[in-house]
């Protein structure tokens, strides 16, 4: 009987089109990925400066095992905590220039510990409707009310924090959208949150690395300050290696150890990535043409872009996204796109909302010019045939 309702249930999603499948890749995570034994170029990875597989930090990972061992034994309370954990956090929290910075496994435990350390039942948590769904999960998991904004409408906002009587209020807002690829207003969001006396928690999984002039993320972008930010970068992704981090007063990072739950409750990550997110946090700023040359790519992609009925959203980021709108054609698309030896991952709902499943198309430092031109090419192709 409970067998029967989980098959009835996949059968629906396979019948929808929304059932979902991993690729194995075989060998490192890089522009141009081997699967099946093809090798095929990849739109899919967060990537963007071409890091996960660099020499240099695949050498510091080894350098960092013989040095800390693999395990880190314990959760950072008990003895998990160690000296290149320590390390990196002073050195996370000078990049993005802030006062302090606590390393967590994943943005998906930073947001939920953010949340549910500084927020509870008489609370009250403000959130773009289309922020990352940890962030809508971390509202949920802190039981405080919950308001969702248009995205990105600071007017309406501005009227749900006026009308607030909450004693602590956090706006909640991706910095970059992951599935759209546009920039929150950091500047506008900044003033409502001093305004209104609330907090401010910014998701720059997609902008550390890659926004502002050394990497330094959306602050530096925007050049904004101020004491009610809450910050939380991710390093899984520009950064090329794994983990999270939030950044802000000192009084809020000494709050979450004492009470963020997925920092407490876990094991701490191997120090070996800490050491090798030391190297890499080394990169990002001096190797600093990679930004330009993401740049570059991005520009070209725009640039050489010709759509008749497809529509690309306004996006300066390396996440460009073409929205096809039904699921089924944007699945077709993404086959074929394989079947050219091009990855592009068909986004659809419920990540999406209803009618706007797309590709997302993420490009990075390790594309080269021909990359993108094929990409292009084949889309204009395809755009013909359906
Ligand atoms: C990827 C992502 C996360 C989760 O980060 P992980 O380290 O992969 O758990 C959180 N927020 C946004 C906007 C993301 O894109």
């Amino acid at each position: 009987m409970l067998l029967s309702h989980l098959r009835d249930q996949l059968q629906r999603l396979e019948v929808e089109g929304l059932l979902r499948h991993r690729r194995i890749v075989e060998g490192s995570q890089d522009a141009h990925v081997k699967i099946d034994g093809r090798r095929l170029v990849s739109f899919c990875s967060n990537d963007y400066l071409g890091l996960a597989s660099h020499p240099v930090l695949v050498a510091a990972a080894r350098e960092g095992a013989e040095r800390h061992g693999v395990g880190a034994g314990a959760s950072h309370l008990v003895i998990g905590h160690n000296l290149a954990h320590h390390q990196l956090e002073k050195k996370l929290a000078d990049f993005v220039g802030l006062p302090q910075a606590l390393l967590f496994s994943t943005g998906y435990m930073a947001n939920l510990g953010v949340v549910t350390a500084l927020a509870a039942r008489d609370d009250e948590l403000f959130a773009d409707k289309l922020n990352h769904a940890s962030l809508n999960d971390a509202a949920l998991l802190s039981r405080a009310k919950l308001r969702r904004y248009p995205h990105l409408d600071m007017q309406e906002l501005g009227k749900q924090l006026a009308a607030s009587q909450a004693r602590t209020k956090i706006v909640l807002s991706d910095a970059v959208f992951s599935m759209d690829g546009d920039l929150a207003p950091v500047p506008e969001l900044v003033a409502l949150c001093e305004r209104h006396n609330s907090w401010l928690l910014l998701d720059d999984a997609h902008g550390f690395g890659v926004l502002g002039q050394e990497g330094g993320g959306v602050l530096s972008h925007f050049n904004v300050h101020s004491p009610r930010i809450i910050y939380m970068g991710t390093l899984g992704k520009a950064a090329g290696v794994f983990g999270a981090f939030v950044a802000g007063e000192k009084e809020i990072i000494q709050t979450l150890i004492q009470r963020s739950r997925t920092y407490i409750y876990t094991t701490a990550t191997p120090p070996l990535l800490a050491h090798t997110l030391l190297k890499s946090l080394d990169l990002i700023r001096t190797e600093s043409d990679r930004r330009l040359r993401l740049a570059e790519l991005i520009a070209l992609f725009k640039n050489r872009l010709r759509l008749g009925h497809w529509r690309l959203l306004p996006s300066q980021t390396p996440i460009q996204a073409l929205i096809i709108g039904e699921v089924r054609a944007t699945v077709e698309i993404s086959s074929a796109l394989a079947d050219e030896g091009i990855l592009v991952p068909a986004i659809r709902p419920p990540t999406v909302p209803q009618g706007t499943a797309r590709l997302r198309i993420s490009l990075s430092a390790g594309h080269t010019a021909e990359d993108v031109e094929r990409l292009v090419n084949a889309l204009h192709k395809l755009e013909q045939k359906i």
